[in-house]
């Protein structure tokens, strides 16, 4: 138990693993003009233009700022971290356009649902309408009709089939199968860099684990484990704590042999935006990946791959390691 040093601000008192860095971080962002400050920097922020920057003074005026005393000071708060101060001018870092995204996307800033709504495809499990619905910053694909992959529980819907997190801002396109499509290649991405070891949102490391259900119901949704899937894939990042879990199977979807084993086969997999139709080929064929425990000790899963009545068998060890793909 820590005993809390009273003279501790809270955001020392809280910091843990995060680090002093953190505390700084916060620190620097934690008052109205600096924020304002971001955002007015971004607002006059352009992709690809030549010049990036805004001057003192046009900064001042963009903030709504009289005297320049205070302001310099908020300034310099940020300036090395969030901001960089140039011979023209201010300019956002990387951190400063990252900390704006956040809030662009309205991560954490809106309660954005979407009730139910069908799209054009159906249950792989039972045929039924599939629909998508938004809460808590995942997009959920429900089955309409049948009980889908996981236990409903307070946080998942009745019906879910898949869950993947999705930025409020995505919610804007045009067409229910667009929103779903997009979180499928979201989601797809987040594969790929959880398989290369990469956090998606931090760039941090990833750790990889294989949980089996002990107790697993051949049918249905298992009781003791509340899926359908016995074997569970799980990522952690040892930075930030983003999670990422699965099925091993559709994590290796864009694995250079699987890509090639489709398109040898007339299946392109991979860069597919927005085509509702492509990133349904893609789905099916991930959703047909069978995985089984080959061994226990040492774990290794071995996941089959199968399309246009062929065959690719790719075994994974107990950290998601490929270590062997078999024709
Ligand atoms: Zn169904
Ligand atoms: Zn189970
Ligand atoms: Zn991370």
């Amino acid at each position: 138990m820590n005993d809390r040093n009273t003279t501790d601000s809270p955001l020392e008192s809280a910091v843990g693993a995060a680090g002093p860095g953190a505390v700084d971080a916060f620190e620097r962002v934690g008052d109205e003009t600096r924020l304002a400050i971001l955002l007015a920097l971004w607002e006059a922020y352009e992709p690809f233009a030549d010049e990036n920057v805004l001057s003192f003074s046009a900064l001042l005026d963009q903030v709504g700022y009289e005297t320049s005393g205070n302001f310099s000071y908020h300034l310099q708060k940020l300036e090395g971290h969030f901001v960089e101060s140039t011979a023209d001018g201010y300019r956002l870092k990387q951190a400063g356009h990252r900390l704006v995204r956040a809030v662009i996307a309205g991560r954490g800033l809106t309660d954005d649902r979407l009730a139910p709504t069908e799209i054009d495809l159906d249950c792989q499990l039972c045929g039924g309408p599939l629909a998508v619905t938004y809460e808590n910053e995942q997009l959920y694909t429900v089955c309409t009709e049948c009980e889908g992959r996981f236990t409903s529980d307070g946080e998942t819907p009745p019906g879910a089939i898949m869950q993947f997190a999705f930025d409020p801002a995505g919610l804007s396109r045009s067409s229910p199968e667009d929103i779903f499509a997009a979180s499928v290649l979201r989601a797809v991405g987040k594969f790929t860099m959880q398989m290369g070891g990469l956090c998606p949102d931090c760039s941090g490391p990833v750790e990889a684990s294989i949980h089996v259900c002990e107790a697993h119901a051949p049918d249905g949704i298992c009781r003791n484990c509340g899926r359908r899937d016995e074997i569970q894939a799980r990522w952690v990042c040892t930075t930030c704590k983003n999670t990422g879990h699965g099925p091993p199977g559709p994590n290796l979807v864009l694995h250079p042999r699987v890509v090639a084993f489709y398109a040898e086969r007339g299946l392109d997999v991979g860069y597919v935006t927005n085509d509702f139709e492509s990133v349904v080929q893609m789905l099916t064929a991930m959703s047909n990946h069978e995985q089984e425990v080959v061994s226990t000790d040492p774990i290794r899963v071995g996941v089959t791959i199968r399309y246009a009545g062929d065959r690719l068998r790719v075994i994974v060890d107990e950290s998601m390691r490929i270590v062997a793909v078999e024709d």
